[in-house]
């Protein structure tokens, strides 16, 4: 580790001082590649040097749902009757044991916020091309509460929320939707108790200046949508507010 530290001070050095040209430099970088490997977080394969979180393979292969372009998709159809929301997609399918859930379990749990802020850029750049997207003025995550994102370190919607503010150019804002209670909806309640159960956890802070604006509630995966719900209720006591949803995966049927 030591000769490899000291071999890596070398090649800055040369960098640095010696200026010596970029497709030398990259040389470097694949003799680098051989000790310290990045690899795609979906398939483990190493990644080339033009590809970062995802190969091009996965990138290719990953079940995304195209629910943005359909006024009338599964996802939309998980809040009707329920909350007025404008428009909802998810950018891949979820299913149990898939590459989409070993990606959003390294995403929740495994420290790689990366894979969040990534697939949020890739979503964003989706999304502001579809109808339904195309005004959004600000991107809110769901958020998580301060005690368990100290713990965790980050809270992963917050870095999709991230990714997709930067393909849409607009800001993205934690501080409006606060969570007050640490509980988790519990997936074994019924859909009435789980209702009961999320309602009371999220509060508005100051939102002057959310008025009149079109809001992207994101969120890292949409189940029954009964957090989204509550987010989304929340939030409609804005005046002249328009609430749209992103997330990255959904578990519909
Ligand atoms: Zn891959």
């Amino acid at each position: 580790m030591k000769f490899l530290t000291k071999l890596l001070n070398l090649f800055i050095f040369l960098y640095n001082k010696l200026k010596i040209p970029l497709d030398k430099v990259s040389y470097f970088y694949d003799f680098f590649s051989l000790f310290f490997p990045r690899i795609c977080y979906s398939c483990g394969n190493t990644l080339f040097r033009h590809e970062e979180v995802l190969c091009g393979y996965c990138l290719h292969q990953l079940p995304k749902t195209n629910f943005w372009g359909e006024e009338d998709n599964p996802v939309c159809r998980i809040f009707w009757g329920r909350v007025n929301i404008n428009h909802a997609s998810s950018l891949y399918y979820f299913a149990k044991g898939g590459k989409v859930q070993h990606l959003m379990h390294q995403l929740k749990y495994k420290g790689k916020k990366e894979i969040g802020v990534y697939t949020g850029k890739l979503f964003g750049d989706y999304l502001k091309k579809s109808v339904f997207y195309s005004d959004v003025d600000v991107i809110i995550p769901v958020p998580l509460h301060p005690k368990r994102k100290r713990k965790r370190g980050y809270n992963q919607s917050e870095m999709f929320a991230r990714g997709l503010a930067e393909a849409f150019a607009k800001p993205y804002d934690i501080h409006t939707l606060v969570r007050t209670y640490a509980s988790e909806t519990q997936t074994k309640k019924s859909r009435f108790r789980r209702w009961e159960n999320v309602k009371e956890i999220f509060a508005l802070k100051d939102h002057q200046h959310m008025i009149n604006k079109h809001i992207l509630l994101v969120d890292d995966v949409v189940t029954t949508g009964a957090t989204l719900e509550a987010c989304a209720t929340m939030l409609l006591q804005i005046p002249g507010i328009k609430i749209s949803v992103a997330t990255l995966a959904c578990a519909t049927h």
